[in-house]
Formats: C-alpha cells, sequence, structure tokens
C-alpha cells in the first residue's frame, strides 16, 4: 500500500498555500471573511479568485475551462483549504457532476458557466416539514398537462435558496407510470412566478443561507426535467455519495485546523507555571485528537481512492460521513476545551468551527439514518 502522494499532488497542495498566503494581498483576509459570514453571504469575490486561479476549477471537464482530477486530489485540495480555515469549492463541483450525470446539455451550460463567474447555480431541494429524514413522505406534486409540468409543494431548510438562481427541486409525480417511481427531479429558475422563498436563521454555517421555499402553481417546460421521469430517488442516491464523502473531508479539514490552534496553543499557555501541554490530561486530549485525525484521513482517502477506481462507496461513503462529522466534532469541540475560555470567546475561530461542523450531524443526512443506511449494507454481506 502506497500512502505517498504523487508529485502532481504534492505540487497543487503547494499552490494552493501559495494562493492562501497571497489572499490578504488580493483582500481577502480574516476581516473580509468575518464580514461575509456575519452578513450570512458567500464569499463571491473570493469565489471569483479561486475559479480564476484554477485551484477552484478543479474536477470540472476541461470543455468547461476546468482541469480533471481524479477524486482523492479533490479531496486532499478540500482538506489543505478547510484545515487552513478557507473556504473551497467542492460542493459546486458535485452540482456539475450531478448535470454531467443526469442533465440536459442546455442544463449543464448555465450550471458550468455560472461555475465559472464563481458562483453556485442551484439549490437542492428534498426536505420538506414532514419529509426530513424520511424522503418518503415528500408531498411536493409535479403534475403534467398541456406540455407543461406544474410544481406545488413547500421546501424546508433549503441552503442558499435565496442565492442561486435555480432549485433542484425533488418532486413527487402526480401519476406515475410506475408506483414505485415516483419521484423526478426538476430545475426550478427561483424567478419563476409562483415561487416564494422566506428566510431561516440557523447557528453556524453562515457562507450559505437557509430558507423555506413554497411552490404554488409553478409552470415549467417540460425540458425542466432532469434526468428520467421516476429516477429521482436513484438520482439522489449517486449525489448522496459524493456529497458525504465531501463533508467528511470538510469535517476533517475544520478538525484538523481547530487542532493546529489548540496543540500550539498548549505549547505556549502557562499555567501552574508551566506549558499546560505538559499536565497529562491535556495530554490525553492531544493523543485521543491525533488518532481521530489520522482515523479521518484514512477513511476520507480510502473512500475516494475506491471511487476513482470505480469500486461501491454506497456504504463507505455513509461511514466516512458518520465518523469523521462525529469524531470531528468531537476534535473540535477537545480544541475548545484546550483553548479554555479564548475557545468559548467570539474572537477565537474556534468557537466559529465549532457551532458550524455541529452541523453536519444533521445536514446530508443524520448520525442515525447513516447508521441506518450501512448497517443495511453491512449484514447484507453476512446473509
Ligand atoms: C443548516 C442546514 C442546511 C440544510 N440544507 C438542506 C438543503 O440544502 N436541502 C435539503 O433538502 N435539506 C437541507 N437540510 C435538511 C436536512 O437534510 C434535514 O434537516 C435532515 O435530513 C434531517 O431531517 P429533519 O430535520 O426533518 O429531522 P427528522 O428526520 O425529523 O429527524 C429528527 C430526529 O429523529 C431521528 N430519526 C429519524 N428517523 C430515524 C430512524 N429511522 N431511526 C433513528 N432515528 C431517526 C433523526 O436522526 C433525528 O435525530 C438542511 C438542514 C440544515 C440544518
Amino acid at each position: 500500500m502506497d500512502f505517498k502522494l504523487s508529485e502532481e499532488q504534492e505540487l497543487l497542495l503547494e499552490s494552493v498555500d501559495d494562493f492562501i498566503k497571497q489572499c490578504p494581498d488580493m483582500g481577502f483576509d480574516a476581516e473580509y471573511f468575518r464580514d461575509r459570514y456575519n452578513a450570512n453571504q458567500p464569499p463571491h469575490e473570493y469565489n471569483k479568485a479561486l475559479v480564476e486561479s484554477g485551484l477552484g476549477t478543479l474536477g470540472i471537464p476541461e470543455r468547461f475551462g476546468g482541469t480533471e482530477v481524479d477524486l482523492l486530489t479533490m479531496v486532499l485540495v478540500a482538506e489543505r483549504f478547510a484545515s487552513n480555515d478557507f473556504p473551497h469549492l467542492l460542493g459546486a463541483a458535485l452540482q456539475i457532476d450531478d448535470m454531467l450525470s443526469f442533465g440536459s446539455e442546455e442544463q449543464l451550460e448555465i450550471v458550468s458557466r455560472l461555475f465559472m463567474e464563481g458562483r453556485r447555480a442551484f439549490s437542492l431541494g428534498i426536505t420538506e416539514p414532514q419529509a426530513g429524514s424520511d424522503n418518503n413522505m415528500l408531498a411536493t406534486t409535479a403534475e403534467h398537462r398541456g406540455g407543461k409540468v406544474i410544481l406545488n409543494g413547500h421546501k424546508s431548510f433549503i441552503s442558499n435558496a435565496s442565492t442561486t438562481p435555480y432549485m433542484l427541486c425533488v418532486a413527487r409525480e402526480a401519476e406515475p407510470e410506475d408506483p414505485k417511481k415516483w419521484a423526478s427531479m426538476y430545475f426550478v429558475p427561483m424567478d419563476t412566478p409562483g415561487v416564494k422563498i422566506a428566510g431561516m436563521h440557523k447557528l453556524g454555517c453562515k457562507f450559505d443561507t437557509m430558507e423555506e421555499v413554497y411552490l404554488e402553481n409553478v409552470e415549467l417546460p417540460e425540458s425542466a426535467l432532469v434526468g428520467v421521469r421516476g429516477n429521482g430517488f436513484y438520482q439522489l442516491m449517486k449525489n448522496f455519495e459524493l456529497e458525504r464523502l465531501i463533508i467528511a473531508a470538510g469535517c476533517l479539514g475544520m478538525a484538523q485546523c481547530a487542532f493546529n490552534d489548540a496543540a500550539a496553543y498548549a505549547n505556549q499557555r502557562i499555567a501552574f507555571g508551566k506549558p499546560i501541554g505538559k499536565f497529562q490530561l491535556i495530554q490525553e486530549m492531544i493523543t485521543e485528537c491525533q488518532i481521530k485525525l489520522t482515523n479521518m484521513r484514512n477513511y476520507c482517502y480510502m473512500c475516494s481512492w475506491q471511487k476513482d477506481n470505480g469500486i461501491s462507496v454506497r456504504a463507505t461513503s455513509g461511514l466516512a460521513k458518520y465518523y469523521c462529522a462525529r469524531a470531528g466534532f468531537e476534535v473540535v469541540d477537545s480544541a475548545m476545551q484546550i483553548l479554555g475560555g479564548l475557545g468559548y470567546s467570539e474572537d477565537h475561530r474556534v468557537s466559529r468551527i465549532w457551532k458550524d461542523i455541529r452541523l453536519y450531524r444533521i445536514g446530508g443526512g443524520t448520525d442515525q439514518i447513516m447508521i441506518h443506511t450501512t448497517s443495511r449494507e453491512i449484514l447484507k454481506q453476512y446473509m
């Protein structure tokens, strides 16, 4: 087994470090990010610079102006950005992957054009008030009349619904041809009459907004269908595999960032006449965190490698997400403990990371749902 990075990967990570070093000169300093975060707005200008540098377009096909790399390389880059407390664009790259897999040429063109401007093209509209973990309860309907599709329903907790021009909406076919194939995906322009958005407030992850979306007789051309009618769930499963891995890699980076701060502080902070890192109770947290970070890293790299090599990651991506969201939160929580009062103050980034990372035990599928879905796959192997 070869754990060594390739020369290209090493060079790419060096260019991430160089980009990060240049950020303050480009105006992307701590104050810039704090302002955008507190305003609950994406860092558009930074995202644009990221795209222009080429680092934001990794994984995007060359015909759309990107650079094709394998998933492991993308995960390495995402980890490097997050561990330096800088946003990355891997989530937006997932949108292109969705459209490459299922979208029409026109939908793909819209998504990649917006992406090359440093913007996310769409929000993902799955959750509804009565349908969170239980997707079978989805009640948003798609009716087909006179060559049009008409959507009615209410989506909840939708990230970036107010800052993206489209929503990829999962709806229930009013008259499915096959009763088992009742879900479809539609590409909804948010300025279509009948779409209403209402803001929601959340604890962290404030580069993204969160909204309720109401759909009242929203009339779209049939060409708004994404992929195959009735195949919405199959398409979602494919999206979930990658999304879970991207979340896991983000959690790894955030946890590493918090740990870096805490370990450095443990060497500096004096209590009872010596650095707190000399106390065994602090050393225990340092050791536990290091083990968790290594396990998280191994899970993320293994899962990406498997995907790159055509091995199914249906269970592994769920396990990686479950483990990294939990272990990542524990690492950040220990980092806060090591930093003491400073860690809980809003002046220290660890308090923000603590709020941000907590989301991932809920969003993208809760811990309990990860257990529910992965355990089924594991048990199948023992039948
Ligand atoms: C910040 C944020 C951003 C989000 N962004 C989006 C988005 O962009 N698009 C989108 O569609 N959704 C989004 N969501 C919604 C998110 O996916 C859901 O919150 C999540 O799937 C859980 O659904 P729920 O909140 O309805 O909780 P519920 O499903 O009601 O769950 C409540 C509790 O019950 C547990 N539970 C449920 N079923 C089981 C079971 N079978 N066994 C054991 N325990 C169970 C859950 O694990 C949880 O602990 C976002 C949520 C947040 C908080």
